[in-house]
């Protein structure tokens, strides 16, 4: 009801506070006063606030509500546990860091052709049904973050059902912990206040830049964020603010861009030089998937990085339906080195090769729509049936696998390098004279369709395997130990 006023954290539960200084210590802003177990994985440090510093006199120790004293200072300064922080205001960092690695997401097609940032920001624009929340919850589940918020920002409230019973029964699989255990959600479904649904983005990103200022990876999921700038036209029309574009106050883009700029990968505040990331992942839903709209196009122009959902292939049921064509991401040039370092020199070219497949399958489809695929050379029916193969094998993946709902990066490797291998293969084949239906009908390429569903250290020696294969019978030695060399 109207006047009344909950606190968001309980005023009486008791945390059990380890202090981390003692009295005659220097302190200064971002500084760790303390630590308490949070949940089983999560460790939270209690920080000096911005802006403060000085000398501890007193600090507490044991079981303290929130609004207990932790801290004096010789300031004069009280410090609680909680702190204040007003959310459209970002919280101020001790210097920004080079977006130079990335922010894994176990999904093949993210990961291999549009990798983002850690601590960058991408948008996931895609019309009704295209995969948004599909994808977000699943970034929720498998990306590398220690820290998730998940902010369901005035989607249909079931959805958030789903996830509110489903996210207490999973565990993680690096850790073994319940998710919960590091994902925060803020619920703003359609039914609520438009003015709650404006403030719901701005406390995500704080609470984000709250852990991120610990020293903690965290990921901001929101979706979406069309119903965010929805609720500021809908706020801006009640003002009698003079309306832009479709509607939408002209200053949604600056809005939107004092969003964005909260993510980054950055030196925290404090003494001990530590690093905190907020990578923002944002959902947009154009009305009848058209991206020329205004909010989409905003965004487009802010975020590092697209992933555009696609209607034709959520309709053939090609998930997640991530548009090849489409979706960009600005960060690759800068990511190569750590790819290269932590995964395999190869790993651009890699990339490289797919991308030029996929775009050779779409010239040849022209001209087969022409002269009908019957007509075309066998070297072209090779590339269209790869190209055909990865899309289906490689670029495709269901999220609700429970063997592939998440791919990690040495899989995604093997897999790539052992198909490409068999690329190679088909063409040495077809030069030989073998017939395509044939080396297409071979028990490697089954093999190589049933990788993505192993288990990622039996599926990267398979790879491996089925790569020496293929050599040797490339070189024309039969398989034998040390044959590779002669590959
Ligand atoms: P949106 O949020 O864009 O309206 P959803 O994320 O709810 O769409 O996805 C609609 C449906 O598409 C899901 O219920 C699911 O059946 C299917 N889907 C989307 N992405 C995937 C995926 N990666 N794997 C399997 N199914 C998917
Ligand atoms: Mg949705």
């Amino acid at each position: 009801g109207r006047g009344i006023s909950i606190p968001a954290i309980s005023r009486d539960k008791q945390w059990e506070f380890t202090p981390r200084v003692t009295p005659g210590d220097h302190v200064d802003e971002g500084d760790s006063l303390g630590v308490v177990q949070e949940t089983a994985r999560l460790q939270h440090h209690v920080l000096v606030p911005p802006g403060i510093s000085g000398v501890v006199t007193i600090i507490n120790e044991g079981a303290v509500t929130v609004t207990d004293t932790v801290a004096t200072l010789d300031t004069g300064e009280s410090l609680t546990m909680m702190q204040k922080w007003p959310v459209r205001q970002p919280r101020p960092v001790q210097q920004r860091r080079p977006p130079s690695i990335p922010f894994i997401t176990g999904q093949r097609v993210l990961d291999t052709l549009f990798p983002i940032a850690s601590g960058g920001t991408v948008i996931v624009p895609g019309g009704f049904g295209t995969g948004k929340t599909v994808v977000e919850q699943a970034l929720a589940k498998y990306a590398q973050a220690q820290v998730i918020i998940y902010i369901a920002c005035g989607e249909r409230g079931n959805e958030i059902a789903d996830v509110l019973s489903e996210f207490p029964h999973l565990t993680d699989p690096e850790t073994g912990h319940p998710l919960m255990e590091r994902t925060i959600l803020i619920v703003n479904t359609s039914n609520m206040p438009v003015a709650a649904r404006e403030a719901s983005i701005y406390t995500g990103v704080t609470i984000a830049e709250y852990y991120r200022d610990m020293g903690y990876t965290v990921a901001v999921m929101a979706d979406s964020l069309s119903r965010w700038a929805e609720a500021i036209r809908e706020i801006s029309a009640r003002m009698e603010e003079m309306p832009g574009e479709e509607g939408y106050p002209t200053y949604l883009a600056t809005k939107l861009a004092g969003f964005y700029e909260r993510s980054g990968r950055v030196e925290c505040l404090g003494s001990d030089k530590r690093e905190g990331v907020v990578t923002i992942v944002s959902a947009i839903s154009p009305p009848g998937g058209d991206f020329s709209e205004p909010v989409t196009q905003s965004a487009m122009q802010l975020a590092g990085g697209l992933w555009a959902l696609d209607a034709d292939l959520a309709h053939r049921r090609h998930f997640p339906a991530i548009n090849w064509k489409q979706s960009f991401s600005l960060y690759i040039a800068g990511l190569d080195s750590w790819f290269q370092q932590e995964v395999g020199s190869d790993w651009p070219t890699l990339r490289g090769d797919l991308t030029a497949l996929l775009q050779k399958e779409e010239e040849i489809q022209e001209v087969a729509q022409l002269v009908g695929s019957d007509a075309l050379p066998e070297q072209e029916r090779l590339t269209l049936e790869i190209s055909r193969f990865m899309r289906e094998e490689y670029l495709r993946q269901n999220a609700f696998s429970e063997t592939d709902g998440s791919c990690p990066l040495e899989k995604q490797y093997w897999m790539l390098k052992a198909f490409f291998e068999f690329l190679r293969y088909c063409e040495d084949g077809l030069s030989k004279g073998r017939s395509l239906d044939e080396l297409l009908d071979s028990p490697i390429k089954h093999d190589l369709a049933r990788m993505k569903d192993a288990a990622p250290e039996v599926s990267v020696s398979q790879a491996k395997a089925l790569i020496e294969t293929m050599q040797s019978e490339l070189s024309g030695v039969e398989s034998s130990e040390g044959s590779l060399t002669n590959g």
